[in-house]
């Protein structure tokens, strides 16, 4: 039924240019040691003014692509999507930075990934950050098409994300919202009046009771449209702009107050192990001798090592990968530099033998 109303839907996406029903694998599970006297100490404990964000968040990056090397997401779509996160979580003081090399992983089977593929990923998976993996299509097991899924602070450690869902502005924040402690909007039958909204709903009392929101009761302008009772015969008034809720994409860009006390909470309590060791981990032991040339560069740089490359990235002045690219198991590499700009730029070569090396060039 829920695979119809999706076809369905799709032929609408067609007919009307409007954002597919998001559809977030994430099921609603309660913590079941949820301490409410420990959070209550947290948030008084946690009230103080800040100027800039003081939780940095890593998210370790992996782009499964084709077996050929292709396919996988577009790097500017992954840097304007974490931009856009950033900006919705700014408020909290939150910052989410890539951490380390992107890694691209090719495997067709998994580049088309069901959930019940996980166990697969586990080599892939970098200790005490965010791991995030973005697929061409994701599925549940049942066979649902998915935007993305995740696993709250007490249930586990991963974010899935669909690639063609990355640049809709809310299924990235919302996935990193469950990652961090956040409820659907719909979850567990909230009240409209509010009376049960610390024990029921997503635990959150100023995000309005949800009676699941979707394109059949929220107009093309936004607007709530649905005519909704709850237990109590009351008209529900949900807050469509929620990136919690499942609103379409265009309509979500914001959270709450209250969603930021829980999100600061988890962030520093059951997630509080997440740290970048990348590129301080790299041990400066492994840094390995390597020649590039010509340096400047116009067009094209040659990459001499002295050990089988296994791919090469380069980072431009403020830290921002630009190009990558998977090496053929040999000594020498040659890169073309015609996309770049002219400025100055890192390499960054890493080997089969697990050492790297690391080079400054100017492109001119
Ligand atoms: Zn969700």
């Amino acid at each position: 039924m829920k695979r119809v109303s999706l076809i369905i839907f799709f032929l609408c996406f067609h007919l009307y240019a409007f954002s597919q029903e998001k559809a977030c694998g994430t099921k609603d599970q309660i913590e079941p040691n949820f301490s409410q006297e420990a959070f209550d100490q947290f948030l008084i404990n946690d009230n103080s003014l800040r100027s800039e964000p003081d939780i940095l968040l890593p998210l370790s990056i992996h782009i499964i692509q084709h077996e050929f090397g292709f396919g996988g997401l577009n790097t500017t779509i992954l840097y304007n999507a974490v931009d856009t996160m950033n900006a919705q979580y700014a408020f909290m003081d939150i910052e989410f930075f890539i951490c380390g090399d992107i890694e691209y992983i090719n495997d067709t089977e998994l580049w088309d990934f069901r959930d019940n593929e996980e166990n697969q990923l586990t080599p892939y998976l970098v200790p005490n950050t965010i791991n995030v993996f973005f697929v061409r299509t994701l599925e549940s097991s049942s066979g649902d098409p998915l935007c993305g899924y995740a696993y709250f602070p007490w249930a586990g450690d991963l974010v899935m994300m669909q690639n063609g869902c990355t640049a809709d502005g809310a299924t990235f924040a919302h996935e990193l919202g469950h990652y961090l402690g956040l409820y659907h909007t719909h979850a567990f039958g909230e009240l409209v009046d509010r009376s049960n909204c610390s024990f029921a709903g997503d635990r959150c009392c100023d995000t309005p009771a949800d009676p699941y929101l979707g394109p059949n009761n929220v107009d093309f302008d936004c607007n709530y449209t649905g005519t909704e009772t709850d237990a109590n015969g009351d008209f529900y008034m949900p807050m469509v702009s929620n990136l919690m809720s499942y609103a379409p994409s265009e309509c979500a860009y914001e959270f709450t107050e209250d969603q930021k006390s829980r999100v600061r909470y988890y962030a520093t309590t059951s997630r509080d192990y997440l740290m970048c060791a990348a590129p301080a981990s790299l041990d400066e032991n492994q840094l390995k001798e390597i020649t590039i040339y010509p340096n400047p560069a116009s067009d094209h740089l040659t990459v001499q090592a002295n050990e089988l490359i296994e791919f090469i990235t380069i980072y431009d002045i403020s830290q921002k990968e630009v190009f990558h690219k998977q090496g053929k198991g040999s000594l020498n590499e040659h890169v073309s530099l015609q996309h770049l700009v002219n400025g100055v730029y890192t390499i960054h070569v890493s080997y089969e033998s697990g050492g790297f090396s690391r080079s400054k060039f100017i492109k001119q």
